[in-house]
């Protein structure tokens, strides 16, 4: 196996330094969010504002990245969160880690601030740290249409969010592209970077090549097949099913059934599309251009049709796809930015501030985006995100959020596995760290009860800290259809040519895991509560008055600190 490049880059001190990934880090973290998060919990100065230049952003690829399979497509990012002040993570789908691959740096370690604003070209191994003030200013679209002018390559990059410090400001690539989640593109902004374009055309090996010429007929076959509707409808091919289950989020999680769901259901939004888009190498091509008027954006996903449509009670699709726009331009994560705007909307309905923000009001929806991006007005609270605007507007409305990252789009009421996930995830609210919303929503395990609960989510955390570590596409390793252990296990040792049996790969996968609460505890991140109103405020699904009960919430998360081996939770 070819040794892992580490580049380190100190922006204060204009320092650069080169070095391989030890072995034994490797061997005990795989690679991507493994390793990026061991040397994040090594190196960070615990406490720092992260929005200093103490704060570190690593980005990193894994051992599968760049080979030609679907879904070997993913860069990831691990940083001290600006938004929940604990770990924070995301991942980008696109060309990106391919193109690091080929350029042959594995991790592009992160820290201080520039003097003026910089963008980094990372070539063939090494790294220059270039004047970026004639793009400060500029969105994520232009900078990253100027850059690859000038050097060609792939482009991430920030836009206005960033750079005005909005807490969940993300990161975008290629427009549609974003490590969207826990304000990664404010940690960017906060040290004057810009963008950072690769460049590289070397070789990605493969240890049996034949091996992964079968995989990838295996996966075709296995993987690809059975993600049809993702192809034909992309991501909001789940929202008939969020909604008639009655687990939508609507009119700021009132509600889990949004009356005027037809009018922004996949199948209405499908006049819109243009063309579908893919990742590298990916024959699922689930990215959706649509186009309205003279805007064209890829999107919207699952999450933002939920946020910025059901969740604000609004149903006009034009107006989703325009503010969907504004959010990859100026670089904002759409499930935080929705969250923030019904929150908005939420005080205004009951006279709790003092601008008028009409629950479906689509019109408003756009103007706050931009009012967020550039922190104007109420955009400029918004911009801290719903946990810090409650507290700063002095509201009654409770904030929905856990340890400050607001949700996405599975209301827990009526889905007990993500009541846990939500908890127990360490980057908040997140679907993604276990996807316990699909083995629920598809009845493999009764979703109004606690039963296997902790079990799946422990499970399924642990698989998929392997997965950001390899680093792979989570729709290619979904519940019940996609990749499973065994499957990577294989797939490791026909790329790499190492074993990794099965149990190793768990015990690797629950190590990361409790990696990243250690860092939580040491950075005092230990709130694992699940906001009130899902305990106290009941949704309707199937006429019947549904919360989540609290004994039961308690009864899983003490079973889950049990598989865990960790002290339970009253003592923690
Ligand atoms: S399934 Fe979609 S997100 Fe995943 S690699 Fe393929 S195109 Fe990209």
């Amino acid at each position: 196996m070819l040794k892992m490049h580490l580049l380190r880059v100190d922006l204060t001190h204009k320092e650069i330094k080169a070095s391989n990934v030890p072995e034994k880090l490797e061997k005990a973290y795989i690679g991507g969010k493994g390793i990026a998060t061991k040397l994040l919990y090594e190196s960070l100065t615990p406490r720092i504002d992260p929005l200093s230049p103490e704060n570190i952003i690593i980005f990193g690829i894994g051992p599968l990245n760049g080979v030609n399979l679907p879904g070997a497509s993913r860069l990831t990012c691990v940083f001290k969160s600006p938004l929940t002040f604990g770990y924070g993570e995301s991942q980008c789908g696109g060309f990106l880690a391919p193109k690091f691959k080929k350029a042959g740096v594995d991790f592009l370690f992160i820290t201080g601030r520039a003097e003026k604003p910089v963008y980094l070209l990372v070539e063939d191994g090494e790294v220059e740290i270039k004047n970026a003030t004639h793009l400060w200013g500029k969105d994520c679209y232009e900078t990253e249409d100027i850059l690859r002018k000038d050097h060609g390559g792939e482009v991430f990059s920030i836009g206005q969010a960033g750079e005005n410090l909005v807490r969940f400001a993300c990161i975008t690539h290629r427009r549609g592209r974003q490590f969207g989640r826990c304000g990664a593109g404010a940690v960017m902004g906060s040290k004057n970077l810009k963008a950072v374009v690769v460049k590289g055309n070397g070789e990605i090996e493969v240890a049996d090549p034949d091996g992964l010429r079968e995989f990838r007929r295996w996966m075709n076959e296995n993987v690809v097949s059975k993600l049809e509707s993702m192809k034909k409808f992309g991501t909001p091919s789940i929202a008939s099913l969020t909604n008639e289950a009655g687990v939508l989020p609507t009119k700021y999680w009132e509600k889990g059934n949004f009356e005027y769901f037809e009018e922004i259901s996949a199948e209405s939004l499908q006049k819109f599309v243009k063309k579908s888009t893919s990742c590298y190498g990916c024959s699922v091509a689930c990215g959706k251009i649509r186009k309205s008027k003279d805007i064209e954006v890829e999107g919207p996903e699952y999450e933002t049709l939920f946020a910025l449509g059901s969740l604000c009670y609004n149903s006009d699709p034009k107006s989703i796809i325009i503010a969907n726009d504004l959010c990859d331009r100026y670089g904002l994560d759409t499930i935080s930015t929705g969250n923030a705007i019904a929150f908005a909307m939420a005080c205004s309905e009951r006279g709790e501030i003092d601008e008028k923000i009409r629950f479906g009001d689509g019109e408003k929806i756009i103007e706050l985006v931009k009012k967020i991006a550039f922190r104007e007005g109420i955009g400029d609270v918004l911009a801290e995100g719903v946990k810090r605007a409650a507290e700063i507007l002095r509201v009654t409305v409770e904030p929905v959020h856990v340890k400050g990252l607001e949700p996405p789009g599975y209301d827990p009421r009526g889905l007990y596995g993500m009541a846990l996930a939500y908890v127990t995830s360490q980057r908040g609210a997140c679907h993604m760290r276990s996807c316990a919303y699909r083995p629920n929503l598809a009845g493999v395990i009764d979703r109004f009860s606690t039963k296997g609960q902790a079990e799946l989510v422990k499970d399924r955390e642990d698989f998929y800290c392997v997965v950001d570590s390899l680093v792979y596409c989570r729709f290619l390793c979904l519940p019940i259809i996609g990749m499973d252990w065994k499957d990577v296990s294989k797939l490791l040792k026909i790329v790499t040519g190492r074993n990794y049996p099965i149990q190793k790969l768990k015990e690797i996968g629950e190590n990361i895991h409790n990696l990243t609460r250690e860092f939580n505890k040491r950075e005092g991140v230990t709130d694992e509560k699940l906001p009130k109103i899902f305990f106290r405020y009941p949704v309707k699904i199937y006429d019947k008055d549904v919360v989540v009960k609290e004994e039961d919430f308690e009864e899983m998360l003490k079973e889950y600190y049990r598989l865990r081996g960790w002290r339970s939770p009253d003592q923690d």
